[in-house]
């Protein structure tokens, strides 16, 4: 008879606060032990490449899951490098080894079931849906099979036993439906396969199941047969580990569309296999349509996060900046451990490099987007354009390096979106200021009179419709050293014509209007005089210094 051994502390905490939480995503139990089996055929297949005398005969290795619903057991077998007596209780008994150590603090164990969702707790999560775990292993080189097992947190066994294969064979012994819980779907053979499409489709060995189906009977009109076959599930080559020569834009759209990126067709894809610094493949899409949550607080952004084909993260904010938050997709990189958690991750040098990469080809890739596909860019910037003149105006203009030539703004000559750089491009060299006129509507700004002088000495003039355009510009400041300019500013920097200026007699004349119309307006306005900057206008209203009537009106309308 076998003493039961103790889980070290750690691993019992986590186990219990495992087993206990009510756990939505109890399906991910399947990735870490399909995770595991195809680490433990990595080590096989290493040593086999720096051993001679081991060979590595490819059909050999794979992964199989069965389901058997008479006795309630999911088993998932692998033909890797297996577990000595010793690493059973060495790597199974203690889970400070996993790495999943942000289970730290007593509120960080509160909000656990959420950092099980994103990370992986490794072969500990079993327990979300077994009663009994049994781990039967035989490792490379040894004659004796051992068999693990525990029905969680009160404790495990060790002792031998017979296996004929070197590899691991961990069963598991799903638990019963109760009231508020439904087990199983874990003993489901299509309920399998889609978990393990979900999570594992990239894992590259084969993942084999037994599946049962009915088919037309091969030859025979209209007659059916059953059968019962081993299949493999996964695909094992994953897209973005494939030569961009050998995809379509039909194959991405198909990826964009299976992973539910969204349900518009993508407007760019973006494939990234880096081979530097950091190494990783990564498929980023441009959506086409706003998401309807998009402006909302609602809208979460981030990118599947994979860690050598093994998603780890659902949606890791840290790839992206917020200006470039609508941009879909994924990321795998080999550098990055599965089981890191949240907190690490947002301090790890890998990770970071990798965001910084991304930031930058998205970048470029929207610039050869304006470039060579005008008409698809300005589709783009009428869905997230917006977005990226927060960009500009958050951070204190930190980001305008990265935007500023990505902005497009209405043009007074060209009656279309024109950039910052065809404007200045093509300024006159009398002209100082970059112009813009403020205004609900291309067609409200066309009829203010502050826009007269400007276009009459043959200038362009920007129009901002959005509330954000005069912000983000204010924080720029300017472009190509050109200054930004309101047309109703009171300083317009254009030379007065002194046959212009008014007059003694034009301010005189009309002294007695002017002081009725400012006893009339009384503190709306400070000043009323007299101004050659009109001409079919009998009045406008100009502002001093750097906030503009528009930028009033919208501090105005702001909450506090
Ligand atoms: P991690 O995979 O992050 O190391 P796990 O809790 O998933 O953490 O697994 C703990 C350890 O148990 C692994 O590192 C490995 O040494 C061992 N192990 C688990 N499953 C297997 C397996 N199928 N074959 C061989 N070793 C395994
Ligand atoms: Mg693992």
């Amino acid at each position: 008879m076998t003493t039961k051994q103790q889980f070290k502390a750690e691993s019992k905490r986590l186990l219990e606060m495992m087993i206990n939480s009510i756990y939505t995503q109890r399906e991910i139990f399947l990735r870490e032990l399909i995770s595991n089996a195809s680490d433990a055929i990595d080590k096989i297949y290493y040593k086999a490449l720096t051993d001679d005398t081991l060979v590595f005969n490819q059909a050999d290795y794979y992964i199989k899951v069965t389901a058997d619903q008479a006795n309630r057991t999911l088993t998932i077998s692998d033909t890797g490098i297996g577990m000595t007596e010793e690493e059973l209780e060495n790597h199974l008994g203690v889970i400070a080894k996993s790495g999943s150590l942000a289970f730290k603090s007593e509120n960080e164990a509160k909000d656990g079931h959420n950092i099980i969702g994103q990370f992986g707790v490794g072969f500990y999560s079993a327990f979300m849906v077994a009663d009994v775990v049994t781990v039967i292993s035989k490792a490379l080189g040894s004659d004796q099979a051992y068999k693990w097992e525990s029905e969680g947190a009160d404790g495990y066994t060790i002792v031998p036993c017979e296996k004929a294969t070197v590899g691991t064979d961990i069963i598991l012994k799903i638990k019963d439906n109760t009231e508020d819980d439904q087990y199983d779907e874990y003993l489901e053979e299509y309920r399998l396969k889609a978990i393990i499409k979900k999570y594992s489709d990239f894992i590259r060995y084969p993942i084999k199941m037994d599946v049962t189906g009915r088919r037309p009977k091969e030859g025979s009109d209209g007659e059916y047969e059953d059968y019962r076959e081993e299949q493999t599930v996964n695909s094992m080559v994953p897209i973005w580990r494939k030569n961009k020569n050998e995809l379509t834009t039909e194959d991405y759209n198909n990826f964009y569309f299976e992973k539910r990126y969204g349900f518009d067709q993508p407007l760019k894809h973006i494939h990234i296999s880096a081979d530097g610094a950091v190494v990783y493949n990564a498929i980023l899409f441009i959506p086409e349509n706003t998401p309807f949550d998009y402006y909302t607080k609602e809208y979460e952004k981030g990118l599947e996060l994979y860690s050598n084909g093994v998603l780890i993260m659902n949606k890791c904010a840290d790839l992206l900046p917020d200006y470039f938050s609508f941009v879909k997709g994924m990321v795998d990189s080999e550098d990055l451990s599965l089981n890191i958690s949240r907190e690490m991750l947002q301090h790890d040098r890998q990770l970071t490099l990798i965001a910084k990469n991304i930031k930058n080809k998205i970048k470029s890739q929207l610039q050869s987007l304006l470039k060579d596909e005008r008409e698809k860019y300005e589709q783009f910037y009428k869905s997230f354009g917006r977005q990226l003149k927060f960009g500009v105006y958050s951070d204190y203009g930190a980001n305008k390096d990265v935007l500023q030539d990505l902005l497009l703004f209405y043009s007074s000559k060209e009656k279309k979106l024109i950039t910052l750089d065809e404007y200045v491009s093509r300024m006159p060299e009398d002209q100082k200021f970059i112009y813009y006129a403020s205004g609900e509507s291309i067609e409200r700004i066309d009829k203010l009179p502050q826009t007269e002088l400007v276009a009459d000495k043959g200038y362009e003039i920007l129009y901002f419709t959005d509330d954000i355009d005069e912000f983000a510009i204010k924080m720029l400041m300017n472009y190509k050293e050109k200054e930004f300019k309101s047309v109703s500013s009171g300083d317009l920097g254009i030379e007065p014509d002194t046959k212009d200026a008014p007059t003694e007699a034009e301010e005189s004349d009309n002294k007695e209007l002017f002081e009725a119309m400012k006893g009339i307006l009384s503190d709306k306005v400070k000043q009323v005089k007299a101004s050659k900057r009109l001409k079919s206008h009998p009045v406008c209203l100009s502002t001093e210094g750097e906030v503009t009537i528009e930028m009033e009106k919208i501090l105005k309308a702001m909450p506090n």
